[in-house]
């Protein structure tokens, strides 16, 4: 669990690949610098955790690629202390982003085997603020609603009713849409009928997906 200069140096040179993308929050690019991304790699990654692309993480899953990340985080327009829910738990990288900017998260995954690993993992570099839940994410986490926020890190077909349901009046849905690729959806929770969606650029993401994986 070593953080060495040289990891801290290469963190440097993605945050000015972020920026050159077009991500200009300092508060983000500064999280990018505090979360040691290589901890949530296999080692065999390593090398590359610092360029700007999605690796495998087991059980044919990935951690999203970091331009993605901080695409997402940016059409949250998080405010501190923020009630964040994220479906797609996967290696826990953006769940400790989320929460170094100083908001409660929870966060959900259908996997048994990433959920176990990511929990303790998380518990391990110290997270207190994540709140990690074996579920199928489709449901939302009603136990806990409502939330300021809710992230999906995995493709949906259409917009699950229930993370619809779970938002506060005022909250954002942020959720990529689509089957081969997924165009980002941005969803304003105006009224409790009504929502203002917006469509945003496309994507890549593994597919969003029903029940619990016990493998
Ligand atoms: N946020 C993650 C991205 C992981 S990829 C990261 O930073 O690494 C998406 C994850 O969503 C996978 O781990 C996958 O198992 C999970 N997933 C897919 N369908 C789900 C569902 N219905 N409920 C919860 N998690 C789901």
């Amino acid at each position: 669990m070593k953080d060495t200069y040289r990891h801290k140096g290469l963190r440097k040179k993605l945050i000015e690949t972020l920026h050159e993308k077009g991500i200009r929050d300092g508060r983000i690019l500064q999280a990018f610098n505090l979360v040691p991304r290589h901890l949530f790699l296999d080692k065999a990654f390593e090398e590359w955790a610092y360029t700007d692309k999605a690796f495998p993480i087991g059980n044919k899953q990935t951690i999203s690629q970091p331009f993605t990340v901080a695409y997402q985080t940016d059409l949250l327009e998080l405010k501190t202390r923020d009630k964040v829910l994220e479906i797609g738990t996967g290696s826990g990288f953006q769940a400790a982003l989320l929460a170094t900017l100083g908001v409660r998260i929870f966060t959900v995954e259908r996997q048994e085997l990433l959920y176990k690993k990511t929990s303790d993992l998380l518990k391990k570099l110290g997270f207190n603020n994540i709140r990690t839940f074996l579920k199928d994410g489709m449901e939302g986490l009603p136990e806990f609603a409502p939330f300021d926020k809710i992230i999906v890190t995995a493709a949906a077909n259409d917009i699950p009713t229930a993370l619809l349901s779970q938002l506060k009046i005022g909250g954002i849905l942020v959720i990529p849409i689509g089957k081969e690729r997924q165009q980002m959806c941005k969803i304003i929770k105006e009224s409790e009928r009504q929502y203002k969606r917006i469509y945003l650029d496309y994507f890549k993401f593994v597919p969003l997906l029903k029940g619990l994986n016990k493998d």
